[in-house]
């Protein structure tokens, strides 16, 4: 394992926010270099690093090229929609 540096009390605030935010902005394919929050955080850009490197290995694992977030939302709806047939 790396050895992230971690906070003296979890996360700060900053931390957080920026946190909540993470899977929108994953979810845009925004670029997450561009983001303030993880030239000053070394806690959160190991984070960011390691969830790349997950995505990237989902892909290689994935049939789909491009898995946007619609196809889980479909695959979902579609698990929601087949045991509740009335
Ligand atoms: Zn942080």
């Amino acid at each position: 394992m790396s050895n992230v540096r971690k906070a003296a009390n979890g996360s700060s605030v900053d931390c957080a926010v920026f946190q909540d935010q993470l899977p929108s902005l994953f979810e845009s394919g925004e670029d997450l270099n561009t983001q303030a929050h993880l030239k000053t955080c070394e806690n959160c850009s190991a984070l960011v690093r390691d969830l790349e490197y997950i995505a990237q290995q989902a892909k290689l694992l994935l049939p789909i090229h491009d898995p946007s977030p619609e196809v889980w939302e479909n695959i979902q709806v579609a698990l929601k929609k087949e045991p509740s047939r009335k």
